[in-house]
């Protein structure tokens, strides 16, 4: 069996880059490539300005692609080669795009394998010894057999390969937290010899950082049904809340309180159980459709129905926002200015998929609203792109500065909890129920070689990421609380 000298992984995106990162990080010794089809990405990827920004992960690329003069040789690259990555890599994470079907059967709700077909075909066309592949894409239940079906089809004379699930958890805003410190990695292998064997050579690749005990071999369709469930349960968790903060909306009561009082109970716990506009990002709506069409295709249409709801409360909870900001404006947007501040789909990222915001900023458009919006990480032609409006539409500004954007505004929308946009307090929670310890440690680790005496937690390390504009929040962001907005209005704020 030939040791595991290096690693390719195929889709060079919000997952890929990331973990590529830190697997290089955490295992100097071994050989990383992310490939990917998109060349601009891998352009970003070898340059300053990264194509997606994650706190502390430009820190990350910059050690283990750049290397450390006299102490550390760069062992992570990012190409587009990717027939020469695969033929040198002993282990594949396939990373790439799953999204929702937009046509033909189950279109709207089934996963898409296509990308992921064609990198698995990819693999068995290139690939020239035995070599282990790593589902790491989230996907439907069986597709693990797929790609060994396929693989083995297409595998040149005398070459084995085994297929492992071994999904993501990463968050982003948190992914560099996530992946050095994960709650667990989850191996889901064939209950074969081969299979528990490439699990365990897995889990080896795993352990230069990750203590063992969080290292969980089961079997593949558990590994593929656990990720589509935890979104699934997480997601079911915002709609729960929010479908209560409309209770309390129409009783008196108040959202954050409720939300505090049921945290405080061990079995249900703090996270994610605050109210906002409704969960965006590409995941969770994607994979909660995902488990509603495998329900179907399995003749469960009341476990689908269940799912299903989760999706419309989120889509309820978004609608009922902008009708709120309609209602208390004396029911009319038109030619009034509605500064919004925040696009992403949460906070730490620029990431804008499925975001509330960009439903949240068409409905307003359609009322004849003017809409100015600042976000300190997104660039602006996406904002256009995601409003599928052209660069020079009137109805958008986009501001570099959130006191240009809340200038002469009727109203301020708070789209995004971006840490700069609050002066607030948050209420603590108690020590027992808090975050992890260990992670501000792991990282001072993985970055004390090239820090030169700077704490890069407190140095705030951020760089690394084009936005468009140079504004990034830290220690001068400014206070929104003093915000230079006509001295009238905004008419409120609404969060
Ligand atoms: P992404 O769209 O940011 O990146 C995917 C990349 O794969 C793209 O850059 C694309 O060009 C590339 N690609 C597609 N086909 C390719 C091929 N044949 N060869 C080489 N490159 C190819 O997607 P992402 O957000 O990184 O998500 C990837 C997968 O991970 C998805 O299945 C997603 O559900 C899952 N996931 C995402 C997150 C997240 O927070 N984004 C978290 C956990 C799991």
């Amino acid at each position: 069996q030939r040791a595991i000298k290096s690693i390719c992984c195929i889709g060079g995106g919000y997952v890929g880059g990331p973990s590529g990162a830190v697997i290089a990080n955490r295992a100097p010794s071994t050989k990383v490539t992310v490939v990917d089809v998109n060349s601009d990405r891998i352009d970003a990827w070898n340059s300053t300005k990264l194509p997606v920004y994650e706190p502390y992960l430009y820190d990350l690329v910059a050690i283990a692609r750049d290397g450390i003069p006299g102490q550390r040789e760069p062992n992570l690259f990012f190409s587009t080669q990717v027939d020469e990555a695969i033929r040198e890599a002993d282990l594949i994470f396939v990373g790439v795009n799953t999204p929702t079907k937009t046509s033909g059967l189950g279109a709207g709700k089934a996963s898409d394998l296509g990308w992921l077909e064609m990198a698995t075909r990819r693999i068995a066309r290139c690939a020239d010894h035995d070599t282990i592949v790593i589902e790491k894409s989230t996907v439907p239940c069986g597709t693990a057999q797929d790609m060994q079906e396929i693989l083995k089809a297409n595998a040149k004379p005398g070459v084995q390969f085994e297929v492992l699930s071994n999904p993501e958890f990463l968050a982003e805003g948190t992914a560099i937290s996530n992946l050095l410190c994960p709650d667990r990695v989850l191996i889901g292998c064939f209950e074969t010899e081969s299979g528990r064997t490439a699990a365990n050579r897995l889990a080896d690749v795993y352990a230069n950082w990750v203590p063992k005990d969080r290292i969980i071999t089961m079997n593949i369709w558990s590994a593929e049904l656990s990720k589509l469930a935890s979104n699934a349960l997480l997601a079911q968790r915002i709609s729960s809340i929010n479908a209560l903060s409309s209770i309390c909306e129409a009783t008196g009561a108040n959202i954050e309180e409720v939300s505090y009082a049921c945290g405080l109970d061990t079995r249900i716990g703090p996270k994610m159980l605050s109210a906002s506009v409704g969960f965006g990002g590409s995941c969770f709506k994607k994979d909660i459709m995902n488990l509603t069409h495998i329900s179907e295709s399995l003749n469960l249409p009341e476990v689908a129905a269940y799912w299903k709801s989760v999706v419309e409360v989120n889509e309820y909870q978004k609608n009922r926002f902008t009708q709120q900001i309609v209602d208390t404006m004396h029911s009319t947007l038109s030619r009034k200015k509605i500064a919004v501040l925040g696009f992403a789909y949460k906070k730490n990222t620029g990431d804008t998929r499925e975001s509330a915001a960009i439903s949240v900023v068409r409905s307003l458009l359609d009322e004849n609203a003017i809409v100015a919006i600042y976000d300190p990480k997104v660039r602006r032609n996406q904002i256009f792109d995601d409003l599928k409006l052209s660069t020079d539409d009137q109805r958008i500004q986009v501001c570099s500065d959130p006191y240009d954007a809340c200038e002469d505004a009727h109203a301020v929308v708070i789209l995004t909890e971006w840490d700069m946009f609050s002066n607030q307090e948050k209420r603590t929670t108690p020590a027992r129920l808090g975050k992890k310890p260990d992670f501000e440690a792991a990282l001072r680790a993985s970055l004390s070689d090239t820090m030169r005496g700077k704490d890069p937690i407190s140095d705030g390390l951020d760089s690394g990421y084009d936005s468009g504009h140079s504004y990034s929040p830290g220690a001068s962001s400014p206070d929104l609380g003093s915000a230079h907005v006509r001295p009238s209005t905004p008419d409120f704020v609404v969060q």
